[in-house]
């Protein structure tokens, strides 16, 4: 029995480490994985920059986790030894704030968060709640269910939870990332759906991708032609830039949503205008539990819903961090373990 593993560690801000780590035991409720992917994703950068409030270096960021079941803590009865599973970012509540006393986990005021209060999936091996982990369905590898763990899951449950309608029109903004899962999603959902981007490039793309309209948000302004196929029920921002989120409040019906889950650097400038009269309003929207993760991956196994990837080694974890920060990623990076 090997008893060390491989994990990459952030040691100072942005500064990647390769190191060897010895193996720990799972505690109580606890289990232990062998990692088979992880995906990069942009909120890594809460642990690589060191800005998450209270973050203790060194950590291990990742919180796409895919991998198999290899040592179960004292208490863990519902998962097998050599099940595959997953883990989010929310890695598990406390189960004792007032968010989760009122059964909104997503909100827990005390959570684990995978990858930066915990060590993450950039290693080889991973220390996971067993009330975090969701089961991964037979239909999907490794690599294509670990984007849909977080990026998946936040576009699903953004777009499921917001009241809408089959049939409602329902804008996509950015073709990225969460972008291009939200455009399959929402498609999949029965929405009208419109995906916006920059570029005519992208326009192949987010209609392979189920969009009925594409619109070039560089050249036309995507509000007005909301407003012309009768104003969008609901708006997804999933590109991490403030200043093309604010405008295109115009572009909702009436009553119609903004919902934000990209988190940019730049603030968001709002017109109060459309907010009143129509009665249209903004919020954000983050994750989900692990079960909402199991419906993610159940609803992408049904409709044929898979990221597109492009595949890392563990060891390579910067340069793949530093391709997801240019927006150079097609479209989510996943690192690889080789099990
Ligand atoms: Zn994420
Ligand atoms: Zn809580």
């Amino acid at each position: 029995m090997v008893n060390t593993y491989r994990a990459v560690e952030i040691s100072s801000p942005g500064v990647f480490h390769v190191v060897e780590r010895a193996m720990s035991e799972p505690g109580p409720g606890q289990i232990r994985i062998r990692v088979e992917a992880c995906g990069v994703c942009h909120s890594d950068v809460a642990t690589v920059a060191g800005t998450y409030p209270g973050l203790r270096l060194p950590r291990v960021p990742g919180h796409e986790v895919v991998g198999r079941i290899e040592a179960l803590g004292s208490g863990v009865s519902r998962w097998k030894i050599g099940q595959r599973v997953g883990v989010g970012f929310l890695g598990g509540e406390d189960g004792v704030c007032e968010p989760c006393r009122r059964g909104d986990m997503v909100n827990c005021q005390n959570p684990v968060v995978t990858g930066i209060t915990r060590d993450g999936g950039y290693a080889e091996v991973m220390i996971a709640e067993a009330r975090g982990i969701a089961a991964i369905p037979d239909e999907l590898t490794s690599v294509e269910a670990a984007p849909l763990l977080c990026a998946g899951l936040t576009t699903y449950n953004a777009l499921r939870n917001a009241g809408l309608r089959g049939g409602d029109l329902v804008a996509v903004q950015g073709v990225g990332g969460l972008g291009h899962l939200g455009i399959q999603f929402a498609r999949h959902l029965g929405f009208r759906t419109v995906a916006i981007g920059r570029g005519n490039d992208k326009e192949k793309l987010a209609k392979d991708l189920g969009a009925h309209v594409y619109v070039d948000g560089a050249v036309k302004d995507p509000s007005a032609i909301l407003q012309g196929l009768g104003g969008a029920r609901a708006i997804l921002t999933t590109a991490p830039d403030g200043s093309s989120m604010g405008p295109l409040v115009s572009g909702l019906a009436a009553r119609g949503k903004l919902i934000v889950v990209a988190v940019p650097q730049d603030g968001i400038q709002l017109n109060a205008f459309p907010l009143v009269f129509g009665g249209r309003s903004i919020y954000g929207t983050l994750t989900g539990t692990a079960i909402d993760n199991e419906d993610t991956l159940a609803f992408s196994v049904l409709e044929n819903i898979r990221p597109m990837i492009e595949t890392v080694p563990l060891e390579q974890a910067a340069e793949a961090y530093a391709r997801m920060m240019q927006g150079k990623a097609r479209f989510r990076m996943v690192l690889t373990t080789g099990q």
